[in-house]
């Protein structure tokens, strides 16, 4: 995945030694251009310090924030202030308006800051958030919801490509957040990038995908449904057939049944939660995803050849289908079982090599009695 926003191991520490806060510790992710991210988890968790800390309006203790292929630890302070004002918008809970400008002047301000005023722009913007009505209007001629429309306003002003908001309804009734939820809509519609903190659940959803944190980190989402264990099986299997087979090109997208948003989505969770690394846009397994990997296509291929050694089944297809069956449901037992009774075989009946287990390695017999029983209990899983 060509990363817009990506954190590599990103801590912010406040304090020291016993006094120390690790408001962020240790956060990797990445964001795709066009992406919806709602940050989410309780207070004190790290959101508005990691939303800081992707803004650039606060310098990371450690680690690497890369923007759009910028790695903002390179930039001087001036390049920084530019390129933020390029790229960023902000939208924070409190409106942060200047109180004795109208509403139009409190936008053109932000285009001071960047360049050059520009009314006509300005009043684009208002219009953008349904407030063109209102430009004449100083902040407390305005309601709540008003004024976040013109702190909206103000963050689109120059056209960037990232709108961070922490916590944008936060003081805002249940009528203006719906209202600012559909103008963030709007903004996602048009290709922007959001990475948006809230508490609030259903905003949560309004998003492509959540991050939560927890003592500034992100919580791992750790349970995962059988169907989503065997996406991951078989992505880990397809990599591994990868690195089997150089001389053949198994672009990785076709040969397989997944869609290539359905394998980047994939992807992206098991390198969440450590499965795989991807460098270049190339998927490599970690020890954890390798280990996991050899498992299924040992299960895979023993399963292959039980059917056809065993049980007599030379169908292609059906051997195909039964083995793919199997490769996610054979407990490390029963495998290597099964392994034994089939007296250890190296290869699958297409001639791949089957990983060795614990029982190859032993040399492990299975008494002729137990046989029968290895086959009963793999027929209860048919
Ligand atoms: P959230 O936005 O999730 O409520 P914050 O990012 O504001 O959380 O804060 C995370 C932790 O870092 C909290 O324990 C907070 O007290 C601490 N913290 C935040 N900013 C500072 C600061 N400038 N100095 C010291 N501690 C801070
Ligand atoms: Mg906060």
């Amino acid at each position: 995945m060509s990363a817009f926003i990506e954190l590599k191991d990103v801590r912010k520490v406040y304090g020291k030694g016993s006094g120390e806060v690790r408001a962020v510790d240790g956060i990797s992710f990445r964001a795709r251009q066009g992406e919806w991210i709602a940050i989410m988890g309780p207070s004190g968790s790290g959101k508005t310090t990691l939303l800081n800390l992707i803004g650039c309006l606060d310098q990371p203790s450690s680690g690497a924030l890369v923007i759009n292929g910028t790695d903002t630890a390179t930039l001087s302070r001036s390049e920084l202030a530019r390129f933020r004002s390029e790229t960023l918008g902000f939208v924070f809970q409190q409106f942060h308006l200047v109180p004795h400008l109208s509403a139009l002047e409190n936008v053109m301000l932000a285009q001071y800051f960047h360049s050059m005023t520009d009314e006509t722009e300005a009043m684009a913007a208002l219009k953008q958030v349904g407030m063109d009505g209102r430009a004449k209007h100083l902040p407390s001629q305005l309601s709540g919801g008003e004024q976040q429309r013109v702190a909206i306003a103000r963050a689109l002003v120059n056209d960037p490509r990232i709108i961070l908001a922490d916590e944008p309804t936060g003081n805002l009734d249940a009528e203006n957040q719906k209202i600012v939820f559909r103008i963030l809509g709007q903004l996602h519609e048009q290709g922007r990038t959001i990475v948006m903190v809230t508490h609030d659940e259903n905003a949560g959803k309004l998003a492509d995908r959540r991050l939560n944190l927890e003592h500034g980190r992100i919580k791992q989402n750790l349970v995962f449904s059988a169907e989503e264990n065997q996406d991951f099986d078989e992505v880990l299997e397809h990599l591994w057939m990868r690195t089997e087979d150089t001389s053949h090109d198994f672009g990785h997208v076709e040969a397989h049944e997944f869609t290539p948003v359905q394998w980047k989505r994939i992807v992206t969770t098991m390198e969440g939660i450590g499965l795989v690394t991807v460098h270049d846009g190339l998927e490599e397994f970690t020890p954890k995803g390798e280990a996991r990997a050899r498992d299924v296509i040992r299960r895979h291929r023993l399963a292959e050849r039980l059917f056809m050694d065993v049980l007599n089944i030379h169908d292609e297809d059906e051997v195909e289908q039964s083995a793919c069956k199997f490769e996610h449901i054979l407990s490390p037992e029963v495998t290597d079982k099964m392994c034994t009774l089939l007296g250890h075989p190296d290869a699958c009946p297409h001639g791949s090599k089957i990983p060795r287990g614990e029982c190859c390695e032993e040399g492990r017999v299975l008494p002729a009695a137990e046989a029968a029983g290895v086959l009963r209990e793999i027929g209860a899983r048919s």
